[in-house]
């Protein structure tokens, strides 16, 4: 990839972040423990998904090689700190999977192999470096086999209930593809966990050329929000997104920082050399992260509420829930099921019966492994609709708080062809305080749409509904798997529409509030407000910047998928 003049992940354009030493590097700046700062090539960063790359690494075969021969003396004298750090880890999946088959992609020595067969996993192992290969199957007794990950045959897909990527994203040469190859591998209810240095975080940017994670062996660092973007955009659900918690003998961080400490750095040395060998320290410095993703499956109902028309624009009815057992059948049997396809609803953990009660009433249930909030929801939503063939998607809430019976008049405007996004609107006809809405939210959200009007010069009624369609066409153009997991997710999406100058419908919808309908709390309200307030800010600075990432081309192009054809029978 030694010309590559297009971003690895995106096809954005790079340019130059961080200048190179300009030596080739040696096989000893493969291994973990190889800290040399400075010691990289040419570092470019994509101006779409902020991804940082060193294009002059070798590829393919010869970057293979390099990692065969690669030798780290040094990697066992942390081996206490580093086993302690597997098993953080193993807590985080076990959270999520119980122990069965685990395949570890690039398991170095095999400390975590190790550890995660003592608490009742059947481990497998992948390693190319042979001294490490060989301590993992001969000092530990590991199955550790030293093939690539691409030779890993397809008779092993959907085969694997925990895959783990751990600092080896990074090492790769198309870490896409690696992604989309573990996520095969996962059998259903599986986790795919990927640890990965973060070069969007605080401590990196503060850190500038010196960073920790800029080493002559990473070929890409992917930003966390394009990271959350791969991930989600294969379908999986995001369960887990943490600082990762490393732990090491005190001598050995503070040895580290000495790398950073410029001038400071022989007193800093000296220093660490007083420390007790034993002690050691479990430290974030929220850099590097660890993503959890759940290979979540589609339950089924035993009659569907709705059936496949059969015509030219596919419908999908999405329905974020949270707690909603109590007012889902008031939803159903409000819907038009002669205006959709299919109704999906997602639910986000709730602690009551929100997913018996939908899938009583005909819902087909996505249902998230952990709470993640009210935008990790909708990209759940999306995400499967357009990966389930939807043209068209409606999103209702499950709290009956917008009339379920208005589906029809919100898709219309899409499917005739005169919008990409329709927006129920209860300000258009100010009908929001006689449907009961508190004056105070009455107040603050006509504050806040002013002042979006404002910001994004538009003249629209109101920004903060939750009924939306959405063209999937226009989805599919914007990358909304970055935006926020939170309420501002809805604002984020705003700013998307504004910047692409899509094709917005408002049309007017009652309000209704009453004790079900899930009411936010008045600093939860003012939180939001603020989030709004930032939104509005980057949108205006990127106008000349062009550096948001929100605002840049996505970085997966969601597709169908031919084996989830939406409406086909339940597997009996
Ligand atoms: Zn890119």
């Amino acid at each position: 990839m030694s010309t590559i003049a297009t971003c690895g992940i995106c096809q954005g354009v790079l340019e130059l972040r961080f200048a190179g030493s300009g030596q080739p590097p040696l096989p000893g700046d493969f291994a973990p423990t190889c800290h040399r700062p400075r010691a990289y090539g040419d570092l470019y960063r994509c101006r779409e998904c902020a991804t940082v790359q060193q294009p002059s690494l070798p590829d393919g075969v010869d970057l293979v090689d390099l990692y065969r021969e690669m030798g780290d003396s040094d990697y066992l004298a942390e081996e206490r700190g580093r086993r302690l750090t597997a098993n953080w880890l193993l807590d985080l999946v076990e959270r999520r999977r119980a122990p069965a088959r685990m395949l570890e992609i690039g398991c170095g020595h095999g400390l975590l192999l190790d550890e995660a067969r003592r608490r009742g996993w059947e481990t497998r192992g992948l390693e190319l470096s042979e001294r490490s290969a060989l301590h993992g199957r001969e000092r530990l007794g590991l199955d550790i086999r030293e093939e690539p990950f691409e030779a890993l045959g397809n008779e092993e897909n959907g085969c694997w209930d925990a895959v783990l990527l751990i600092d080896v994203l990074e090492h790769l040469d198309h870490p896409r593809d690696a992604i989309e190859r573990a996520t095969k591998l996962l059998a259903p209810g599986g986790v795919l966990c990927i640890v990965t240095p973060d070069p969007a975080s605080l401590t990196a940017r503060i850190a500038g050329p010196r960073w920790w994670g800029l080493l002559p062996a990473h070929t890409y660092l992917i930003a966390r929000r394009t990271l959350r973007e791969l991930l989600i955009g294969q379908g999986l659900i995001l369960s887990d997104d943490v600082p990762l918690v490393r732990s090491f003998s005190a001598r050995y961080w503070v040895e580290g920082f000495a790398g950073i400490a410029g001038p400071a750095a022989a007193a800093v040395r000296r220093a660490a050399a007083k420390l007790p060998p034993q002690r050691s320290l479990a430290l974030s410095l929220g850099d590097e992260r660890v993503m959890l993703a759940v290979n979540e499956q589609v339950r089924e109902p035993e009659a569907r509420l709705a059936r496949e028309r059969g015509g030219p624009d596919e419908v999908h009815v999405v329905l974020p829930a949270y707690h909603a057992a109590q007012t889902i059948e008031r939803v159903a049997a409000d819907l038009p099921i002669e205006s959709f396809d299919r109704a999906l609803l997602v639910d986000d953990a709730s602690g009551d019966d929100t997913v018996a009660v939908a899938l009583a009433e005909g819902f087909e249930v996505l249902r998230h492994p952990a709470n993640r909030g009210y935008g990790a929801n909708q990209k759940s939503c999306y995400t499967r609709a357009i990966l389930d063939g939807a043209d068209v998607v409606v999103m209702v809430h499950a709290d009956h708080q917008y009339d379920a019976a208005l589906v029809t008049e919100m898709v219309r405007p899409i499917i005739e062809g005169r919008a990409d996004v329709v927006m129920g609107s209860r300000l258009l006809e100010d009908r929001a305080i006689a449907g009961g809405m508190p004056r105070w939210k009455w107040i603050g959200n006509r504050a806040l749409t002013w002042t979006e009007n404002q910001a994004f010069t538009k003249d629209f009624s109101e920004y903060h509904t939750g009924y939306r369609a959405f063209s999937t066409e226009f989805l599919r153009s914007i990358p909304f798997l970055r935006n926020s997991d939170g309420f501002v997710f809805d604002q984020e999406i705003f700013a998307q529409i504004v910047d692409r100058n899509a094709r917005v419908v408002e049309l007017p919808i009652p309000t209704r509030y009453f004790l079900e309908a899930s009411s936010v709390s008045f600093r939860a309200s003012v939180r939001y407000g603020l989030e709004t307030l930032t939104v509005l800010a980057r949108y205006r600075v990127d106008e000349k910047r062009r550096r948001w990432s929100l605002l840049r081309r996505p970085a997966v192009d969601l597709q169908p998928t031919a084996q989830s054809a939406p409406n086909s029978e339940p597997v009996p």
